[in-house]
């Protein structure tokens, strides 16, 4: 038996067969003969311009000339005789395909740059996007196959691009290397359910060899092939956790009010069709946040508008008039879709991820935009946006949405005005609450990011566990102020992030004036106990 520990970020005890999780490999870098290598480009070559053909036909439906343009030009730029010859001649004295495309793509946009003419000045930056996007399919990766049967998953660390292609189902626990309390593996974890410790001080190799791993993700332990009286002990340790699950179904059906009569409103946090599912059967009283960004995840393609409204329809009519927060697309810093191909960023926490991402790229934001108001005729849905700092991005936003519902009657399709709010996640959202309260229907705080980006602290980052403070000092005052700000201008704040499921703060953010928690689904039935059995002193 192999004994050791890990932070644990979901209670509960598992057992099984482990299963290691290796990222897939990169395709070979390897160089092949120039013959393979120029195949190879021409190969990846056309599907980047398949690629940008279906990205300007979707926005010349979405949204008319400009950005459709760009992404022609960029066809046509990738047709160009001069890159052409110039990687065919680059591949002829040795380099790889994804080298020589990268060599040329930026010698042309330097060439660019250098111009006297303001237009073609510009075109640099979409060369160097166009050779990206090419250099992205060469170095492209494969995929992991899972093998039948349930395991618990063992990895260094898991991206949420490898998270959303899980068979969630089979996934009995994960462990992981790495990782962070506030990590997307926490918190894909929490909603589904599953025992999960990261930090973990497991070799993966001791888990290849391993016929059984045992976690006990309650006091932070794994064994692996544990000794018959380990194993007696957390099956034991197990059914008691189970029993004890079982005695919140009382909190089910009920509504969330202390004893002196104050309510505040439990939601869930989901990420896909099974996770609505999931938050209805533990009584949510609505989905506080929809991380529409898992549907883009885990994919080879951008899913299309009627991919995107199937997914939202099925979330309004499934709450039955309960409401549905959809936030808009919140891809950047950990959450990557490789088919994107963004270029890389030295800080992806503070570059253009949320909605400062939407609104460079409206060719993605604007079809998700309609998708969500064709939805919006089925439910109670509202949307929100991520990672605002500034006023005028709400306001362009908010523009686009109009810009959006014009289209929708035009079309005569049928949409209804809803709700539109804004994550609070930077510390100059928070330290404008007021501001943004004007424009804002609600405020829901992401206290993932706000903590990161107000302690300087990354979320990923494994060694800063001993600096997370959920209570710091400066965080507390701004939530405080924040739900102070949402409370003057008569709209409701909640709270979506991480904090929002900590049975212990609970609380606290009802006395703050907080009127929605929106957590894990399977938080809520604890939050819940202990809000409706708060003393309360009149
Ligand atoms: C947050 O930042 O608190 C949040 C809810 O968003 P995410 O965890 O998806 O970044
Ligand atoms: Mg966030």
């Amino acid at each position: 038996m192999k004994h050791g520990i890990g932070l644990p970020v979901y209670p509960g005890v598992a057992m099984g067969k482990p299963l290691v999780y290796r990222k897939p490999e990169a395709a070979s870098s390897d160089v092949g003969t120039p013959e393979a290598e120029a195949l190879k480009f021409h190969r990846a070559c056309q599907e980047a311009k398949n690629q940008l053909s279906a990205l300007a036909k979707i926005a010349r439906e979405g949204l008319g000339g400009e950005q459709a343009e760009i992404l022609e030009v960029q066809v046509l730029m990738l047709e160009d005789g001069e890159l052409l010859e110039g990687v065919e001649a680059a591949i002829a004295s040795g380099a790889s395909a994804a080298e020589a495309v990268q060599q040329q793509g930026e010698a042309m946009a330097q060439d660019m740059a250098a111009l006297d003419d303001d237009y073609l000045r510009g075109r640099a930056a979409d060369i160097r996007d166009a050779a990206a996007r090419v250099t992205g399919i060469l170095r492209g990766s494969g995929t992991f196959s899972f093998p039948e049967g349930k395991f618990l998953l063992l990895a260094e660390d898991l991206a949420p691009s490898e998270t959303v292609r899980l068979p969630r189902d089979r996934v009995l626990g994960l462990v992981t290397r790495q990782g962070s309390a506030n990590s997307h593996t926490a918190i894909l974890a929490r909603t589904l359910n599953i025992p999960t410790l990261v930090q973990a001080d497991m070799d993966l190799k001791d888990g290849e060899n391993a016929k059984i791993l045992a976690i006990d993700a309650s006091c932070g332990e794994w064994f692996l092939d544990p000794d018959e009286e380990t194993l007696a002990r957390l099956k034991e340790k197990q059914s008691s956790l189970n029993h004890q699950q079982t005695g919140l179904d009382a909190y089910r059906d009920r509504e969330t009010v202390t004893a002196s009569g104050r309510k505040i409103q439990l939601f869930a946090n989901v990420g896909s069709a099974e996770d609505v599912a999931e938050a209805q059967a533990v009584g949510a009283e609505g989905i506080g946040l929809y991380r529409s960004e898992f549907l883009y995840l885990g994919r080879e393609k951008l899913p299309s508008e009627e991919e995107l409204f199937e997914a939202y329809r099925t979330a309004a009519e499934r709450m039955k008039g309960r409401s549905v927060i959809i936030r808009t697309l919140d891809i950047g810093a950990d959450k990557q879709a490789s088919y994107l191909n963004l270029p890389a960023e030295e800080n992806p926490a503070l570059g253009l991820r949320g909605l400062r991402l939407c609104l460079a790229h409206p060719e993605l934001f604007l079809p998700q935009l309609r998708a969500i108001y064709r939805a919006s005729a089925y439910g109670n849905l509202s949307l929100m946006f991520p990672m605002v700092t500034s006023l005028w991005e709400l306001q362009e936003a908010k523009r686009l949405c109009t810009q959006v519902c014009l289209e929708l009657e035009d079309d005569g399709v049928a949409y209804r005005e809803i709700p539109i709010g804004i994550m609070i996640e930077t510390p100059a959202a928070a330290l404008e609450a007021r501001e943004f309260a004007k424009e804002a229907d609600f405020l829901s705080v992401g206290t993932n990011d706000l903590t990161q980006y107000t302690l300087a602290q990354d979320r990923q980052n494994a060694a800063l566990e001993r600096f997370f403070d959920p209570c710091h000092p400066a965080l507390l005052k701004l939530l405080r102020s924040i739900a102070e700000a949402a409370g003057q201008a008569g709209i409701w704040a909640g709270i979506c992030g991480e904090l929002a499921g900590d049975a212990t703060l609970a609380g606290m953010f009802l006395d703050m004036g907080y009127r929605e928690l929106s957590m894990a689904p399977g938080r809520i039935l604890e939050v819940r106990k202990t809000i409706c059995e708060r003393e309360e002193t009149p």
